[in-house]
């Protein structure tokens, strides 16, 4: 079985030396820190201690052979298994509550038999996530904390075990780097921070020849979806929205009008994350009416 592991980048790029390099179809294990680098042990820490330079870490990047610019890379979640602790924070100024907090605030929770501990008497099933997952971006260098149509920092709570995510693939092997598992997230993600906990992901990569995608795609075993950022949410709104039209309509053979209606009668349109630079969104139509997104 392939690891990654100790080798992480924090911005996603082609410029990138591959990790690892594995043939198509591979499974890989990513040994992840959480997106503090595991700098946040106890609570009484201080956050100005933290070094913001190290934050949002993603593990790879991994260089699929065969994978070229206007594939998909087809990405199973097999198995997140996760660290024994998670961690939280509360930041002045960060998310949607920001204007209200006065004091920042680091809060361990213990993760057991999967069980996340929030306090004393609440107590939150696990549902592990990665936060963070994307192939190397059209052009630059995008720091892992932002998200866009090569993946990065979606934060959408579907990238779960069993799913599987399709990615955009704009340069040779794809370079997928993933990190920043939850254990635990609401859609939204409003602190800007979920169950933040080191995790050991399983995945599988295969590339899927000239898929040409325009943005990242879902699918799990009750739904398809698509999934879309901008700095403008509506601008994300437009784009997953119009992405699953152009699908539901060559895949059920619908007009426009008709695939419009379907998906305001059937389409549920959720937020991922609403607090990082971009925002991001996504469509969702059930398998009982598209049986396959791509
Ligand atoms: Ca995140
Ligand atoms: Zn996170």
């Amino acid at each position: 079985m392939y690891q990654i592991q100790g080798k992480c980048v924090f911005k996603m790029s082609a410029l990138n030396e591959p990790a690892l390099r594995v043939p198509n179809k591979s499974t890989v294990i990513f040994e992840t820190l959480d997106c503090f680098s595991n700098q946040l042990q106890l609570e009484s820490q201080k956050m100005d201690a933290l070094d913001w330079e190290r934050i949002n870490p993603a593990t790879g990047p991994l260089y699929i052979e065969g994978a070229e610019a206007g594939d998909a890379l087809k990405v199973t979640i097999e198995k997140i298994a996760l660290a024994e602790w998670g961690t939280m924070v509360a930041l002045p100024d960060n998310g949607v509550l920001g204007s209200l907090v006065t004091e920042s605030e680091i809060k361990r929770l213990p993760i057991k038999n999967g069980i996340v501990r929030f306090n004393e008497r609440i107590l939150l099933p696990a549902a592990p996530m990665i936060g963070v997952i994307g192939t190397a971006p059209e052009s630059g260098e995008v720091f892992c904390g932002e998200p866009g149509s090569h993946g990065g920092n979606m934060d959408n709570t579907r990238i779960a075990e069993g799913a599987v995510l399709y990615l955009p693939v704009y340069h040779p092997g794809a370079l997928l780097s993933l990190g920043d598992v939850h254990a635990v997230m609401g859609d939204g993600e409003i602190m800007v921070s979920g169950v933040e906990a080191p995790a050991s992901v399983t995945i599988t990569a295969e590339v899927i020849k000239n898929a040409g995608l325009v943005t990242p795609l879902l699918e799990n075993t009750r739904a398809c979806s698509v999934i879309a950022s901008d700095k403008d949410v509506e601008k994300a709104v437009f784009i997953a929205t119009e992405t699953m039209c152009r699908i539901v309509m060559k895949k059920l053979g619908l007009s426009l009008n008709e695939a419009g209606m379907l998906l305001s009668a059937a389409g549920n349109l959720r937020f991922c994350q609403v607090v990082d630079p971009k925002r991001t969104v996504c469509m969702e139509l059930g398998k009982e009416i598209l049986n396959s997104v791509l």
